[in-house]
C-alpha cells in the first residue's frame, strides 16, 4: 500500500465523480511516455476503462507540469487539480466535476507499469439514504421534521466528507403553502421552480410501473462529498402528476405508484451510477422507502422509524402488491413499518425512549431495533455570533445582538422577552397550549408562533385559524405559517424562550429544541422524544408533565388540563430566572450540553457514516 500523496488534513483531495476515480500519484520516468494512460485512452488501466474511469492530477509540486501538459492534449476524462480546494474542470462536457474527496478513500493502489495509481472510494464506503422528504436551503421539498433532519444529515456529509447520497422526490408543486383568501387561510401549492434552477439534469432511464413504461429524471445538488438525487418522473401524464406534490395524492393507488416510482427509480440510481460494490448502508426513512427491499432484497438496508405510536404507521391493501409485483402477501392490509423491518436488517428509532415504544408495538423484531438520537448540523442552525462564547456573561451579550438582528429581519419591534412555537401543527405537540397561554399571560411578553397543517388535518387547520386570529387581534403576536427552514433561523434566533410541549409518549424525537439549545436558547419543554436524554429541569431548561412509556390517546382532557397548569407554571418559572438574571446560567448550559450531544459528529458515529 502506497502512502498517500496528500496530507491529512481538510482540502487534502483531488476530485472525485460517481464512476470510480484513478488518481495519478507518482510518474517515474517523465511525462512524455505515459501521456496515453493520463488521458485514459489505455484500455490496460488496472480498475476500469478508459470511458469509466476520471484520471486526476495530484496537486504536489512535482506533478504540476505533468499535470498541465496532460490537461491541455487530453480531450475527456481529465481533471486537473489546482490546489487543494479548487478544481479545474480541463473539459467542459464532463458531468463529474464537483465533488471532492478527502485522501481516505484513496484506499486501494494498482499499479500499472511504473505508474502507481490509487483507485478511490474503496468498497462500500458510500452511504445511501431514501427518503420521501429532503430540506435543502431553499427548496420546498418538505413537510416537517424529518426533511429538515435529511437536509441536516446532508449537508453534514458534505462537511465531514463523508460519500453520502440521498435520494428522494422532486415535487415541483412542493408540499403545501396557506394563503389568505377572504380572511382565511386556505391551502394550496408551492412554488420552487427558483429551487428547481439551480439543480443539475444527470440522466433520465427508464422502468416499470403499474405495466408502463415510465422515464424518469435524475436531478443533482452536489457539494463536496454529498450528492442529492431528486427522482422526477417524466411522462406518461399519470406518474408526474403523482409526484407533483408531497404527502398529497388523490387516490390510495396514486400514493402507492408514487412510492413505487421512488423505489425502483432509486434502486435504479445505486445500480447504474453507484454501484452495489461501494455501497455502505442504505437507511430508508420511514415507512413508505420499505418498499425498496422488497424489488432488491440485501443485508445493508436499515429502517429509520420515526413514529412511535403503534397508529400512525401508514398501509396499503395487499393486493396493490399483488398487481405491480406478483407477490401474495400473507397480510392485508400491508403495515408498511412491519415490512420494512422484516426485510431490513436493523431497525433504527431516532431518541432512546423510542427503542421501548417499538419494541412493544414490534415486539417480535425487538432484537433488531437500537437507538440513534437524532442531531442537528450545528454550522447550519448556530447564529455565527455565539459560535464561540465562553460563559454566561459572553452569551447574554451576543444573544443580545442575535436577537435584535433577528427580531428586524423579521419585521418585529420590541423589547419584550419573547416566547416560541414553531413546528407541525398537529393534535400530538399540543400547539393549543400556545392559544391557551397567549390568552391566559399578560402582554409584557412578545410570541412567535410558526407551523402549518395537512390540508386534511382538521385539528392543525382549526389551530391555524386559532393562531391567525391571535396574530390578527394582538399587537404582540407573530404568525408565520409557511415554516421553512430560512425562517425557522431567524425565529430561533429571536426567541429568549422556546416551548415544545408534546404529549408525552408521542413525539420520536424532536429538534427543533436542539437547534434552539446550540443558540444558548433554553426550552419549556415535555418530558419526551429526546428531550429527556439531555435536559434537566432548571438545569438546561424547564421540563412540565409526565414522561409516560405508556401510550395514552393525547384526547385524554383531564391530563392535558394538569399539564397545561404545570407548563404555564415553568413558563412564569423561566420568565421570572430572566428577569433575575439566573435565566443565562441555565441557558449557557444549554449551549454546552446540546452541543455536545445533538451533533451530527454524535449521530455519524452512531450510525456507522464516520
Ligand atoms: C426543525 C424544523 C422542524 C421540526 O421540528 P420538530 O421539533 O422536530 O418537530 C420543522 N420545520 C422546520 C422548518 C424546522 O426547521
Amino acid at each position: 500500500m502506497l502512502p498517500s500523496p496528500y496530507p491529512p488534513v481538510i482540502g487534502d483531495l483531488a476530485a472525485t465523480t460517481n464512476l470510480p476515480v484513478l488518481t495519478f500519484v507518482k510518474p517515474v520516468n517523465g511525462p512524455a511516455a505515459n501521456m496515453s494512460l493520463l488521458c485514459g485512452e489505455s484500455g490496460s488501466v488496472p480498475g476500469g476503462s478508459s470511458s469509466h474511469n476520471i484520471f486526476i492530477a495530484s496537486p504536489l509540486p512535482p506533478m504540476k507540469s505533468l499535470a498541465i501538459e496532460a490537461s491541455s492534449s487530453c480531450t475527456t476524462n481529465f481533471l486537473l487539480v489546482r490546489s487543494t480546494l479548487r478544481i479545474l474542470p480541463c473539459h467542459p462536457g464532463m458531468d463529474c466535476l464537483s465533488i471532492l474527496i478527502y485522501h481516505f478513500y484513496l484506499r486501494r493502489v494498482a499499479r500499472f507499469g511504473d505508474i502507481a495509481f490509487k483507485l478511490t472510494m474503496p468498497p462500500r464506503a458510500m452511504i445511501v439514504s431514501i427518503t420521501p422528504e429532503l430540506a435543502l436551503d431553499g427548496s420546498k421539498n418538505y413537510a416537517g421534521g424529518l426533511g429538515v433532519l435529511e437536509g441536516d444529515k446532508f449537508y453534514a456529509a458534505a462537511r465531514l466528507g463523508v460519500p453520502y447520497t440521498v435520494i428522494t422526490l422532486l415535487y415541483d408543486r412542493g408540499y403545501v403553502e396557506y394563503t389568505e383568501q377572504n380572511g382565511q387561510l386556505e391551502p394550496t401549492e408551492e412554488d420552487q421552480s427558483n429551487f428547481i434552477k439551480r439543480l443539475e439534469l444527470f440522466r433520465t432511464c427508464w422502468t416499470t410501473v403499474g405495466g408502463e413504461e415510465v422515464e424518469v429524471a435524475f436531478y443533482l445538488y452536489r457539494l463536496n462529498t454529498a450528492t442529492a438525487v431528486f427522482v422526477k418522473p417524466l411522462r406518461p401524464a399519470w406518474a408526474a402528476q403523482a409526484t407533483e406534490r408531497l404527502y398529497i395524492e388523490r387516490t390510495e393507488l396514486e400514493r402507492f405508484r408514487k412510492y413505487i416510482i421512488l423505489a425502483k427509480a432509486a434502486l435504479r440510481y445505486i445500480e447504474k451510477f453507484i454501484g452495489w460494490d461501494r455501497v455502505k448502508y442504505v437507511d430508508l426513512q420511514e415507512a413508505y422507502t420499505a418498499l425498496v427491499p422488497l424489488l432488491k432484497p440485501d443485508p445493508r438496508y436499515r429502517l429509520v422509524v420515526h413514529t412511535p405510536a403503534p397508529w400512525g404507521h401508514p398501509t396499503f391493501p395487499s393486493r396493490f402488491f399483488r398487481q405491480e409485483l406478483g407477490f401474495d402477501l400473507a397480510m392485508n392490509p400491508v403495515v408498511l413499518t412491519e415490512l420494512g423491518l422484516a426485510a431490513s436488517s436493523e431497525g433504527v428509532v431516532v431518541s432512546k425512549k423510542m427503542v421501548h415504544f417499538a419494541a412493544r408495538t414490534f415486539p417480535h423484531h425487538a432484537h433488531k431495533i437500537k437507538a440513534v438520537t437524532n442531531a442537528v448540523e450545528i454550522p447550519r442552525w448556530q447564529h455565527p455570533a455565539v459560535a464561540d462564547v465562553k460563559g454566561p456573561e459572553e452569551l447574554k451579550a451576543a444573544r443580545a445582538r442575535v436577537k435584535e438582528e433577528a427580531l428586524r429581519a423579521l419585521g418585529v419591534r420590541t423589547d419584550r422577552p419573547v416566547i416560541v412555537w414553531a413546528r407541525r401543527l398537529t393534535s400530538y405537540k399540543r400547539p393549543h397550549y400556545m392559544v391557551q397561554l397567549i390568552e391566559e399571560v399578560n402582554t409584557d411578553l412578545f410570541f412567535i408562533l410558526g407551523g402549518r397543517a395537512h390540508p386534511n388535518d382538521e385539528y392543525g387547520r382549526r389551530i391555524m385559524a386559532e393562531f391567525k386570529r391571535l396574530a390578527a387581534t394582538r399587537p404582540n403576536v407573530l404568525y408565520i405559517p409557511s415554516l421553512y427552514v430560512e425562517d425557522m433561523r431567524k425565529i430561533i434566533w429571536a426567541a429568549d424562550i422556546f416551548t415544545f410541549t408534546p404529549f408525552s409518549g408521542w413525539e420520536a424525537s424532536g429538534t427543533s429544541f436542539m437547534k434552539a439549545g446550540i443558540n444558548g436558547v433554553p426550552s419549556v419543554a415535555s418530558r419526551d422524544g429526546a428531550v429527556v436524554e439531555v435536559v434537566r429541569d432548571r438545569y438546561n431548561g424547564w421540563l412540565f408533565g409526565e414522561d409516560r412509556t405508556e401510550l395514552v390517546s393525547p384526547d385524554t382532557p383531564d391530563i392535558d388540563e394538569r399539564e397545561y397548569a404545570e407548563f404555564k407554571q415553568k413558563v412564569n418559572e423561566a420568565l421570572d430566572a430572566l428577569a433575575d438574571g439566573s435565566y443565562w446560567e441555565v441557558a449557557f448550559n444549554a449551549y454546552k450540553t446540546f452541543r455536545e450531544y445533538y451533533s451530527m459528529e454524535r449521530l455519524f458515529k452512531e450510525y456507522g457514516y464516520l
